[in-house]
């Protein structure tokens, strides 16, 4: 039987994950240089938060069967606080866990294949496009890329030197993961090939390749860090001079690699709302979010789909595929009056927020009861303190805690931070005006 390990550190990890925001080539501001080992919690490593233990489970893609989301549910109720927290990179989160629980959380894990190889567990970081397959858009599954990625990474005794934020995006071409800042990006394009990003570089492989390239990448990636000498933990935390050599690791991995045919521009991400798509062949997915991104364990089991999985998006979303149009759209009523958020009319829907008081220590503020619903718009993520755990990627409205008991409300994304008054009694009137985008 496996203990529960402790963290190594006491430094507290990102209670929600890092924000995978990025664009390719981006390097850090300033060298980044780290002494320690990554804290991010995993499924064995459980952090100690003020409500109790909080385990993080990676979850490839965010696809579950019918039989691990029951298993969820269950381990939420066993050993949880009786939810599940969703993750901006399609992740699980267990909260509350009392002592002495951990050993038969892994256990739970282990006889539901959600932990394939214990030493692997915390670097099983891969986020897909959740709509692969299923609505004709992109170039098809994405399964047998990620099961092939999946048992490559646990395969080998060097990926358990990849730190716990390290990120590989699977993209069915559509684009909608490729800018998300994976450290390795795989897009799918026409006629079996596939492009591999990491950095700057950009090459084309072949699809039936392209799982091994990514494991070359890592590979190239933990060599290049460790040259540098200074910790990286991500491929953008890479010094000045030490970029991977990509194409020289392909070649030494066997794996024939040209150039990229076009200039690859990540485009900006996409969230799918809400709803029901239609597949080409006829059948539905439906496709609904949890309110702040945490389902009761009831609400869970209320997802389990007649496709035999879900999946979980990075935006904090659920996928369930399998219906008959009279099927998705009955589903859609019954998610609905179990409180999920079904529509782009929902007030709830794009409204996020982080763990705060009273389970985390750092908070200056119970933000996921003080979060108001609104009326559309941009993104509004409600953070308990500046670090802004797992806030949003792209544009968004910041609302985070102050020492005074207040609130700042700003607009912020790639073209930098733009603060909006906001005196005391206005701070809905201010949040509306700040998701109405930039003045
Ligand atoms: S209060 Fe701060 S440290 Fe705690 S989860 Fe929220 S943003 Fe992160």
């Amino acid at each position: 039987m496996l203990a529960a390990m402790p963290p190594p550190s006491s430094t507290p990890p990102n209670q929600g994950e890092p924000p995978i925001g990025g664009t390719p080539g981006e390097v850090a501001p300033s060298p980044v240089v780290r002494d320690r080992d990554d804290a991010c919690p995993g499924a064995l490593r459980l952090h100690t938060a003020d409500d109790g233990g909080l385990a993080r489970l990676r979850l490839p893609g965010g696809i579950l069967t019918n039989r691990q989301v029951e298993a969820l549910a269950v381990a939420a109720e066993r050993y949880g606080d009786g939810h599940l927290g969703i993750t901006s990179r399609g992740n699980a989160e267990l909260r509350g866990i009392g002592d002495h629980c951990g050993n038969g959380l892994a256990e739970l894990l282990r006889h539901t294949a959600l932990m394939p190889s214990e030493r692997h567990e915390r670097v099983r970081n891969i986020v897909a496009s959740p709509l692969a397959g299923l609505d004709g858009e992109g170039h098809g599954t994405l399964h047998p890329w990620l099961r092939a990625l999946d048992a490559l990474l646990c395969a080998q005794d060097w990926t358990t030197a990849l730190s716990g934020r390290f990120l590989f995006a699977l993209d069915d071409g559509r684009g909608d993961v490729a800018g998300l800042g994976g450290d390795v990006t795989l897009l799918s394009r026409d006629g079996g090939s596939a492009l591999i990003r990491v950095g700057a570089t950009t090459l084309r492989v072949a699809a039936a390749d392209a799982p091994r390239a990514a494991l070359a990448a890592a590979h190239a990636f933990l060599a290049t860090a460790n040259a540098a000498g200074t910790g990286a933990w991500r491929v953008r935390e890479l010094p000045p001079g030490h970029e991977v050599d990509l194409a020289a690791e392909l070649a030494r991995a066997g794996i024939p690699a040209g150039p990229a045919p076009t200039p690859d521009e990540a485009p900006a991400p996409v969230p799918p709302e809400p709803g029901a798509v239609r597949g080409p062949d006829g059948t539905y997915a439906v496709l609904v979010a949890p309110v702040l991104g945490r389902v009761s364990s009831g609400q869970l089991r209320a997802l389990a789909g007649p496709g035999g999985e879900i999946r979980i998006t990075p935006w904090r979303g659920f996928v369930v595929p399998g219906f008959d149009e009279r099927g998705a759209r009955e589903r859609l009523a019954e998610l609905g009056d179990a409180g999920f958020i079904t529509g782009p009319g929902s007030p709830w829907s794009g409204v996020g927020a982080c763990t705060g008081r009273p389970g985390c220590a750092k908070a200056l503020a119970d933000v996921r009861r003080d979060a108001l619903p609104g009326a559309g718009g941009l993104p509004v993520y409600w953070s308990g303190c500046e670090r802004r755990c797992g806030h949003p990627h792209g544009d968004w409205v910041d609302v985070t805690a102050t020492a005074d008991g207040h609130y700042a409300v700003a607009v912020r994304g790639d073209a930098g931070e733009h603060q909006l008054p906001c005196p005391q009694g206005e701070l809905a009137a201010a949040i509306a005006r700040a998701r109405g985008g930039r003045p």
